[in-house]
């Protein structure tokens, strides 16, 4: 590590999961950022997997692909769109990772005889992963997955002890983050789960630095001294985390609750200066201010773990800010539409715009083609990601080129493979090979692709540029040789790769607002830079819902 004035920020969660740990340090990235300083955010998994890419999304949720190709964490979208900072491969660590790292350096017999043990080889591993790929940066923020006491994250915590022990406490803050549950019948906020929780982290010789205590209810000033006094810390640095009606509240709340200045405190840094939140007033203010709403359906297979669609969700938001209206997501369950002899006008009712998010498997795509047919001949604005702009395809050759055979390899075998599987194709690091038997984990397309907008389309004017980069996670992609009468009826490829062999975009010119993308927009939006598709997707759709 080149950079020997970076500070660690730890980052531990106790009491309850799903406390928002991924947001709170977000926002805390966020507001170091509007002090002056350069942050990164960093995601320790305890989990076994190498990467959460062969999880279910109903399990994890959403798969995260950053710009150099890694299927991480969701909260890495957390961090990159509350800070903007792209997030890379060596952000996020599981312990699948770090064991497999070991196991072939064992194999290597790098250890030279050595037995490997927990202490010192995996965590000495993970401390390594820590330190490693840092830049400039003033802040390293780390994040450790899972709920203190978890016996899957104990080394990550015991790697932090053992750090702070040799960089020094005026390197590395340990913050905690917990919850106070109100008690109804009593009308008090409890605070007896956080003092166990911080008993749970000194008994691993990890004494918390700040606290921020995630609560419903005002934390009154009595409160906040019993936790400092049995949690062994200052009553200042017991942060009240309330709930707020949005998250981009959040870094502001923070802010007004001191938490940005007690981490200065805590590294004697300077406090004189207010942190410039301006970017953060203007989206609250927009938040506040909006009028009028219009509805979205997105139709997909994980309706039910919304999780599953994170940046898509907050990218329609971002689509709504730019356009000051609210959005209210319809989820539209693909499966319901699979019979054919669903009416769908009175179905899809209210809808003023649609979305086929990216998916995987034949299970509900008909459902999606039913809803793709519908947008196109009822003139809905429409956008197909991913998985949806590969079924637009095959709708399109069914419905008006009566191509009835044709399908997509991911289904089975096919005669008319209008989607197949890429077994080669070039990326920056060289030509990329994968076979129908590869593994599973780590072999899609991925990461960060440009894409050529062709001249007088629809998207180079929403794009207002003609090469544009966006990141990519799938495995099949349009077979641009069956292609060649798709022109002639009406649908445009309009972006391609740069060696013009694979269809990016496709667009119906005569039709209001009707755009697949083969790559994932939503993970590129942030919410003071709204992705210029999802502001003109959600404009059109407020055309759409004043012709109502
Ligand atoms: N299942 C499709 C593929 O692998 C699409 C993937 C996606 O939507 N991310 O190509």
């Amino acid at each position: 590590m080149k950079n020997t004035s970076v500070k660690f920020i730890f980052i531990t969660g106790g009491v309850v999961s799903s406390l928002g740990k991924g947001l709170a340090s977000a926002s805390l990235g966020a507001i170091l950022q509007a002090r002056g300083f350069k942050v990164k955010l960093r995601k320790l998994d305890p989990y076994l997997n190498v990467d959460p890419g062969t999880m279910s999304p109903y399990q994890h949720g959403e798969c995260y692909v950053t710009d150099d190709g890694a299927e991480t964490d969701l909260d890495l979208g957390h961090y990159e769109r509350f800070t903007g900072v792209p997030a890379k491969k060596s952000d996020n660590i599981t312990t699948g990772k770090i064991y497999s790292t070991v196991i072939s350096k064992e194999r290597r017999g790098d250890y030279l005889g050595a037995t490997i043990q927990v202490i010192p080889h995996v965590t000495d591993a993970i401390k390594e992963y820590i330190l490693s790929d840092i830049s400039d940066e003033d802040f390293v923020l780390c994040e450790i997955g899972g709920t203190v006491g978890d016996i899957e994250s104990l080394p990550f915590i015991e790697a932090i002890r053992q750090l702070r022990n040799e960089i020094g406490p005026s390197k590395t803050c340990f913050l905690h983050v917990t919850l106070l549950p109100y008690i109804k019948t009593a009308g008090e906020l409890k605070t007896k789960p956080t003092q166990h929780s911080v008993k749970e982290l000194q008994g691993m010789g990890v004494q918390p630095d700040i606290l921020l205590c995630r609560t419903e209810n005002i934390i009154p000033e009595e409160q906040k001294s019993k936790i400092a006094l049995f949690c062994n810390i200052k009553s200042d640095a017991v942060i009240e985390a309330l709930d707020c009606h949005s998250i981009y509240q959040v870094p502001i709340s923070y802010h007004n609750h001191g938490l940005d200045e007690q981490i200065c405190n805590y590294f004697n840094l300077k406090v004189q200066k207010k942190p410039d939140l301006s970017r953060w007033i203007n989206i609250n203010n927009i938040e506040a201010t909006s009028e009028g709403i219009i509805n979205i359906g997105i139709v997909g297979k994980y309706t039910s773990m919304i999780d599953a669609y994170k940046s898509l969700i907050e990218a329609v938001h971002h689509g709504g800010l730019s356009n000051k209206i609210r959005v209210k997501i319809k989820w539209i369950d693909s499966e319901t539409l699979e019979d054919k002899k669903i009416d769908l006008p009175t179905h899809l009712k209210d809808i003023n715009g649609i979305i086929v998010p990216g998916g995987f498997g034949q299970r509900g795509a008909n459902g999606k083609i039913n809803a793709i047919e519908f947008a196109r001949n009822k003139h809905i604005p429409f956008l197909g990601i991913c998985f949806g702009m590969q079924l637009a395809v095959l709708e399109f050759a069914r419905n008006v080129l009566n191509l009835n055979e044709a399908s997509s390899s991911e289904f089975g075998k096919t005669n008319l493979p209008l989607i197949g599987l890429l077994t080669e194709w070039n990326s920056s690091k060289g030509k990329e090979l994968r076979s129908a038997d590869s593994n599973l984990g780590g072999t899609m397309r991925l990461g960060a692709y440009n894409c050529k907008l062709l001249d007088g389309s629809f998207v180079k004017s929403i794009y207002n540029k003609g090469l544009i980069s966006e990141r990519h996670r799938h495995r099949y992609e349009v077979n641009y040789e069956l292609t060649s009468d798709f022109v002639n009826h009406g649908l445009v490829f309009s972006g391609m790769s740069p060696d013009n062999s694979l269809p990016e975009i496709l667009e119906i010119p005569d039709h209001p607002w009707f755009v697949g993308v083969q790559f994932h927009p939503e993970l590129k939006s942030k919410p003071f830079d709204p992705h210029p598709l999802f502001s003109s997707f959600i404009k059109a759709s407020l055309n759409q819902s004043r012709l109502l």
